[in-house]
């Protein structure tokens, strides 16, 4: 389903060497606005921490992001030391197959990270990579996000449910509960 994640997480710092591991991630390209920094460019505590760990791992980072402000995006690929790409206009394949480029892997083993489906997600299951959405950092968007907030509501609450019910029939535990199979 081209519309939903693999995995739906609260935020980045949820994805763990073991999470990666599981599915075979071998490297990740991360959205910025409200998945790495809020409204107000702040980088929530512990985002740092966390892509460092991942890098010390062998986990490779790569920014791909849609907006235009190249010196907002260089700023935080600059916080996490790892390259970036902006006006990348997901959901389009270019600027996500850059980032498979500098990332020298297969689409398979690459997590795309980001907190909206029309964009984020879509983009990574039309290259065939393995979306995770996670939850914006805070409730502030620019306008055009703000317009597409609803319809995604709508299909995370459908992609919940579908979760469930695959959790009820096959007896999985508690921790698949937001694992789209
Ligand atoms: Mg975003």
């Amino acid at each position: 389903m081209i519309l939903y994640p693999k995995l739906y997480l609260n935020s980045v710092k949820e994805i763990s060497l073991e999470l990666l591991k599981k599915y075979n991630i071998k490297g990740l390209i991360l959205d910025v606005d409200n998945t790495l920094i809020d409204y107000n460019k702040n980088m929530p505590e512990g985002i740092k921490e966390w892509a460092d760990n991942l890098k010390n791992s062998g986990i490779d980072l790569c920014i791909v992001s849609n907006t235009n402000q190249k010196q907002k995006v260089k700023d935080v690929a600059k916080k996490l030391g790892i390259p970036y790409i902006y006006f990348a206009m997901k959901p389009l394949k270019r600027g996500l197959n850059k980032a498979k480029k500098i990332l020298n892997l297969e689409s398979n083993q690459i997590g795309v990270v980001g907190d909206q489906i029309l964009t984020d997600i879509i983009g990574a299951n039309i290259c065939k990579m393995f979306p995770i959405l996670v939850k914006p950092i805070n409730e502030r968007d620019i306008w055009v996000t703000k317009i597409k907030r609803p319809i995604e509501t709508k299909i995370i609450k459908k992609y919940q449910k579908e979760c469930k019910n695959n959790v009820t029939k096959n007896n999985a535990n508690e921790g698949e509960k937001n694992v789209y199979k």
